[in-house]
């Protein structure tokens, strides 16, 4: 199973606030080779929060969600999620004081609207932010596992990659290998032709393509429950597009043209 992330609030729904938080979890967790399914934007609404959370749990092993947990009465995530999963919520003592802290090294006093920030279900893992005062966390619920993480970017995106990630590398059961082949000289349906009967979803992993900046990018992901094999299997499908698309190959992952047009005229200088 998959994974569906889910932005709450209702800037995002209304288009004032673009979902930036969906594009940079989907990618970052691509990069562990879990494959994102779905995309899911509701209001700040505890019934439309937990309709969404009902849905993703009957067909999504990884639930990310994003946005609502700030002090306010519209911040209403955490007590939407745990009431649709039936789960208690009670104050962390050590959690209260940490967020105190955080009020005091900016010579504040907490307000009492922000103690529900520590109001955590019992079995929760807390993710602590600090960029800001309201901690993220992990539920394993079932089979599924569900992360609550802050809206504002730059309080995101460290609690994702520092924690977060790290910790659904060492939860998931396979290794994951991916790789880039960039391709230049063909449009992508040409690309799609030359590799008829490779592209797809597989039981080992899948190939596709994409369009990018001025390239066309056939992206090779491999899963494995060893990391010999499924770099073996990676080495394997990097060898058939080459075989089939190698003439158009100018490089691979992160190489960027500018650098590709360097390295070639470099490489045929004449003396
Ligand atoms: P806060 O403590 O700041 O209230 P929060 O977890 O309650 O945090 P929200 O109130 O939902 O988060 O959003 C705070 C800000 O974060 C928004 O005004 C917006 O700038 C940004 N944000 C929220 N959701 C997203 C999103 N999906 N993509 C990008 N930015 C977002």
């Amino acid at each position: 199973m998959n994974a569906e992330i889910i932005a709450v609030g209702d800037e995002v729904v209304k288009g004032y606030t673009i979902n930036t938080n969906a594009s940079y979890i989907a990618k970052q967790l691509q990069t562990i080779g879990i494959m994102p399914d779905y995309h899911t934007v509701v209001r700040d609404q505890a019934a439309a929060i937990k309709a969404a959370i009902n849905t993703a749990i009957v067909r999504s092993k990884y639930i990310i969600v994003t946005g609502g947990l700030g002090p306010t009465k519209d911040d209403l995530t955490k007590e939407a999620v745990c009431e649709a999963l039936g789960l208690p919520l009670c104050i962390r003592v050590n959690v209260l004081e940490e967020i105190k802290a955080y009020f005091k090294e900016m010579n504040q006093i907490m307000p009492s609207i922000n103690e529900k920030q520590a109001a955590f279900p019992e079995e929760a893992y807390i993710l602590k932010n600090n960029y800001g005062t309201a901690p993220g966390c992990i539920i394993e619920y079932n089979e599924a596992i569900i992360i609550l993480l802050p809206g504002p970017p730059y309080e995101m995106q460290p609690m994702l990659e520092n924690e977060v990630i790290p910790y659904l590398k060492q939860k998931r059961a396979f290794y994951n290998e991916t790789l880039d082949i960039k391709l230049f000289g063909l449009g992508e349906s040409e690309v799609a032709t030359q590799l008829q009967g490779m592209l797809g979803e597989f039981e080992w992993g899948s190939i596709a393509t994409y369009v990018g900046e001025y390239e066309i990018i056939v992206r090779i992901n491999v899963q494995s429950g060893s990391l010999e094999k499924a770099k073996e299997q990676l080495q394997q499908k990097k060898k058939e597009v080459e075989e089939r698309l190698g003439s158009f190959i100018i490089g691979y992952n992160k190489d960027r043209l500018e650098e590709i047009i360097v390295r070639f005229l470099l490489k045929n200088k004449k003396p």
